[in-house]
C-alpha cells in the first residue's frame, strides 16, 4: 500500500482508538478528490482488522494482515458503486452480513466508498443500520460531496475533513516517486488543482508532454508557423476532452497567478508569450478560449463535429491573439 505522508497524523490518532478499543461504529471521510481518503479508508481498516497490532502499526505477518494484503479477509467488505449508483440491495446484504459476528474475532470493517451515490433506498436503508449499529463492526464511509449525503447519514457519523497536503509537502512526496524535474511536478500539481495523488497519475501517464505540445501549438497559430487544420488533426485523439481540459486548467492558473490568487510558481518554461503581465484584457481572452473548452462540449459530439469544433476553438483563438 502506498504511504501518504500527509495522512499520517489521522492514521496514528486512529490506531491509539484501536489499542484503546475506543473505536466509533461510524466514519465519515471527507475531502476532494485524490487526497487520498480511499487509502485512509483501507489503512484504518487494516488497522481495526490486525490481531497483532503495535506501536508502530498493523504487524503485516498475521493471518489477518495475510489476507487483507491479498484482498480476501473475510471480515472486510467493500461497497462501491455500480454504473454511478451504490444500490438498495447492496446496503441490505451488507446491513444482514454485518450482524453476524466477525470470524476472526476482531472487528467486522465496511468501507462505503463516494457513500454520495447511494441512491435514496439505500441510503434510507443505511441509516437503519447506523441507527442501531451491531457491536465491532466499524463502517468506513468515504465521500467528495459531502452535500449530496442525507443530514441524518452524517449526523451518524464521526466527521474526518482531509485537508490537501502543503504545495512541499506534496513536492517531495512526489518528486521521490519519480525523476521528472521540478518544473513538471510542479505543472502537473497545479493541472491537478493540487491533489497529490491526481498529479501522480499525470505523472505516470505521462500527459505533460502532450499538454506542452498543444501550447507549442497554439503559439505556432499565432506565429503562422502552422494552420489550423494541421493542428486540429494532430489535437484529434480519443484522449482529447482530457488533455483539453488540462490545458483550460493551465491557463486558469496562468491568470490566477496573473491577478495573484495563487502563490505556486507555475513554471512558464513553455514557449509561449502571452502577454499575461500587461492587460486584463490578455485574460479575458484566455479565459473566453477555456469557456470555449466547456462550451463546445468535446465530451458527447460525434467524431465529424469534434472536428469542426477543435477547428472553430482555434480560429477564435488565433482571431482573438494574432
Ligand atoms: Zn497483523
Amino acid at each position: 500500500m502506498i504511504k501518504l505522508p500527509w495522512l499520517q497524523g489521522q492514521i496514528k490518532q486512529w490506531q491509539e482508538l484501536v489499542i484503546l478499543q475506543q473505536v466509533p461504529h461510524a466514519i465519515l471521510l471527507n475531502s476532494a478528490k485524490g487526497f487520498g481518503k480511499f487509502e485512509l479508508a483501507k489503512e484504518m481498516s487494516h488497522i481495526a482488522l490486525c490481531e497483532n497490532l503495535g506501536e508502530d502499526g498493523p504487524c503485516g505477518f498475521c493471518s489477518a494482515c495475510e489476507l487483507f494484503k491479498v484482498g480476501n479477509h473475510p471480515d472486510f467488505t467493500l461497497i462501491s458503486a455500480e454504473k454511478n449508483t451504490i444500490k438498495v440491495e447492496q446496503i441490505r446484504k451488507l446491513s444482514k452480513d454485518i450482524r453476524l459476528s466477525a470470524t476472526k474475532g476482531q472487528y467486522r470493517v465496511v468501507v462505503i466508498e463516494n457513500a454520495e451515490q447511494m441512491n435514496k433506498a439505500a441510503a434510507n436503508a443505511l441509516l437503519k443500520t447506523l441507527e442501531e449499529p451491531p457491536n465491532k463492526v466499524v463502517l468506513i464511509l468515504t465521500t467528495s460531496e459531502l452535500g449530496r449525503l442525507l443530514p441524518t447519514i452524517k449526523s451518524r457519523c464521526i466527521k474526518i475533513n482531509i485537508s490537501a497536503p502543503s504545495q512541499r509537502e506534496s513536492l517531495v512526496w512526489l518528486g521521490s516517486l519519480t525523476n521528472k524535474s521540478e518544473a513538471d511536478i510542479i505543472t502537473s500539481l497545479a493541472l491537478a488543482n493540487n491533489s497529490p495523488l491526481i498529479a501522480k497519475s499525470f505523472i505516470q501517464e505521462d500527459i505533460l508532454p502532450h499538454i506542452k505540445q498543444m501550447l507549442a501549438d497554439l503559439q505556432s497559430l499565432i506565429s503562422d508557423q502552422k494552420t489550423v487544420l494541421e493542428v486540429s488533426k494532430a489535437w484529434f485523439s480519443e484522449e482529447l476532452f482530457v488533455h483539453l481540459s488540462l490545458l483550460a486548467s493551465y491557463f486558469i492558473n496562468l491568470v490566477k497567478l496573473n491577478n495573484q490568487l495563487v502563490c505556486t510558481n507555475l513554471p512558464q518554461y513553455l514557449n509561449f508569450q502571452i502577454d499575461l503581465s500587461q492587460t486584463s484584457d490578455s485574460d479575458n481572452k484566455t479565459l473566453e478560449f477555456v469557456r470555449n473548452i466547456y462550451r463546445f462540449n468535446f465530451r458527447s459530439e460525434t467524431a465529424l463535429k469534434k472536428e469542426l469544433l477543435i477547428e472553430e476553438l482555434l480560429i477564435n483563438w488565433k482571431s482573438e491573439f494574432k
